[in-house]
């Protein structure tokens, strides 16, 4: 048997409602983890050293010498990072760079940051050239990844 309250003054809902406010949901939300390990990684600061590869103000590409036989000096050059991304740091630490003409560098079709066979030659270079200049350091242990 049902009974009608709506004629009532006093209807009995009010208190029932006041006790099923306290909802839980707003305690229950966790508060969301910032998990950036690689950024962390990318903030240990390494100091530079002077590129074991190439000399800083030659002005001549890295790659035109390497893959055209082209010894010219160009008026404008750019630093790239034999190793980059996550390894850039490991560039600077043990001078692995290589002066580059913008055509080798980026807007080319061989430029290294387009052709990934002509980035890991260069990584390939590198790495010789890290074990004769530090023959005390394993390579692998810093970079973890053989490009001979
Ligand atoms: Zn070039
Ligand atoms: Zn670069």
């Amino acid at each position: 048997m049902s009974i009608d309250y709506s004629d009532m003054a006093f209807p009995k809902k009010p208190w029932k409602q006041k006790e099923s406010k306290k909802t839980p949901w707003k305690q229950k939300k966790k508060p969301v983890k910032k998990t950036a390990p690689a950024k962390k990684r990318k903030k240990r600061r390494y100091k530079k050293v002077p590129s074991i590869m190439q000399d800083k103000d030659d002005k001549r590409c890295y790659l035109c010498m390497l893959l055209e036989d082209n010894y010219r000096i160009h008026s404008y050059t750019e630093e790239h990072h034999v190793l980059f991304g996550d390894t850039k740091w490991i560039s600077d630490a043990y001078g692995l760079r290589v002066n580059l003409c913008v055509e080798h560098h980026r807007a080319g079709r061989d430029a290294v940051h387009n052709n990934n066979k002509i980035a890991k030659l260069l990584m390939k270079i590198a790495q010789r050239k890290f074990t004769e200049t530090y023959p005390e350091l394993e390579w692998m242990k810093i970079v973890q990844e053989n490009y001979l």
